[in-house]
């Protein structure tokens, strides 16, 4: 019987964190449930009443808090292990059983005290952010906590982080903030809501740990999961994608020709075409059907063309209900073709990475297996500076996107730079 934290994986000292803030927490419940006499003895609860064993060496640190920072590497796991968290602080035995209805409900999104926020455009605004604090404020229906995960806590707005820290300055007490970001780098969450939060730090999963879990939990072919964990360089979700999704694998195979085509400006710029455009059209894939479901439930919502008296009045209003959408599809789309150009690049950057490994004859895996005899040619033709300084150039195309330049100015001039090494 596996429990919520099962799918966390390669990260036993966060799970340890977790699960020890866990069971305070379920002690704190029953402290109080049990009334102000019981209250004043909670860890000799805590210890006899199941759950994890704390000991006499138990960490002053180690227990409950009312706001945490998931960070490490894209694709390690940083909205997992906030699910399962929350998970484990509505299970009904306090530990994060996996079976009974709080673990559950909380694990298919359904439990009525756990609020998910994924931001689907560029930055998570300010009005979403207060109706989000008003309503955890509110007691728990199922008696237990309720609970805000906040994924990509870096693209907060600055309004809306400080609606956030406001809450989290004065916490309800009943309430616990999860936010996920790459890291406690000021660019990523303000210095002022980290001081108030505690940090579980994510490491990016070896290849092992995610082909074992490809085998075990998805079914996966233990060959392909291997192949597929390497390739994905950590990231538990692309690798998945990768073993299963037959498209996800053509599009690393074009990403992985475009060192071969590389022959002259002209290719270059083409290939940079090339990779822009599918970066655009596996952007497009992913968002249409939801942008076309939204806007059809918009429309019913209105109440299609109206006549009578009023119409004219809620015709206005919903031009500009019509207006906001399209406003909030754009930047979800945005972000869609940055993050899909993105995985194109780290599947880049793999390639010149092992050339570079080959040149040094550093004993280690290559990232792309199939890939490795091309690299190998390049190593040589390269040496070990000239992989090194085509790798720079990916990353610098990475960071400059990162920083706002335009995509296919960056990727141009990266293209530009892999050719003439
Ligand atoms: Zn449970």
């Amino acid at each position: 019987m596996s429990d919520v934290f099962a799918d966390l994986v390669g990260q036993d000292e966060a799970v340890d964190t977790l699960r020890r803030a866990a069971a305070s927490a379920a002690a704190q419940l029953r402290a109080a449930a049990a009334g102000p006499a019981a209250a004043a003895e909670p860890d000799e609860r805590d210890a006899d009443a199941g759950g994890e064993p704390t000991g006499p060496g138990r960490d002053p640190g180690a227990g409950m808090t009312h706001a945490w920072i998931f960070t490490g590497p894209p694709g390690s796991g940083r909205s997992v292990a906030a699910r399962a968290f929350a998970a484990a602080l509505q299970c009904v035995h306090g530990t994060g059983c996996g079976a009974c209805p709080g673990c559950h409900t909380t694990m298919t999104g359904t439990h009525a005290d756990v609020r998910l926020v994924v931001p689907d455009g560029l930055s998570i605004g300010v009005n979403d952010m207060r109706a989000l604090v008003l309503r955890a404020a509110s007691t728990p229906s199922g008696g237990r906590w309720q609970v805000v995960i906040i994924e990509d806590a870096d693209r907060l707005t600055e309004a809306a982080g400080n609606a956030l820290l406001k809450a989290i300055e004065e916490p309800p007490p009943r309430t616990v903030f999860l936010l996920c970001a790459p890291s406690t780098h000021p660019d990523d969450i303000s210095v002022t809501i980290r001081s108030r939060c505690r940090v579980v730090p994510l490491r990016q999963p070896a290849a092992a740990a995610v082909a074992e879990v490809l085998v075990r939990r998805d079914g996966i072919a233990p060959d392909v999961a291997g192949w597929a964990a390497a390739a994905a360089q950590g990231h538990v979700g692309r690798a998945r994608r990768l073993a299963r999704d037959p498209e996800a694998r053509q599009r690393r195979d074009a990403v992985l020709a475009v060192p071969r085509r590389l022959t002259g400006v002209g290719a270059a710029f083409d290939a940079a075409s090339a990779l822009i455009e599918a970066a655009e059209a596996e952007a497009a894939a992913s968002v249409t059907e939801v942008d076309e479901t939204e806007r059809a439930a918009l429309q019913t919502a209105l109440g299609g063309g109206g006549t009578g008296r009023g119409a004219a009045g809620a015709l206005r209003g919903a031009a500009g209900q019509l207006k906001d959408l399209e406003k909030r599809q754009k930047s979800r789309a945005t972000r869609a073709q940055r993050d899909a150009l993105d995985r194109a690049l780290v599947d880049l950057a793999g390639f010149y990475r092992d050339a570079l490994t080959m040149a040094l004859r550093a004993p280690v895996a290559p990232v792309h297996t199939d890939t490795a005899a091309l690299a190998a040619a390049g190593a040589q033709k390269w040496d070990a500076e000239g992989a090194l300084r085509r790798l720079e150039a990916v990353l610098e195309c990475r960071a400059a996107i990162e920083a706002n330049v335009k995509p296919r100015i960056a990727v141009e001039a990266m293209m530009l730079a892999l050719w003439k090494g």
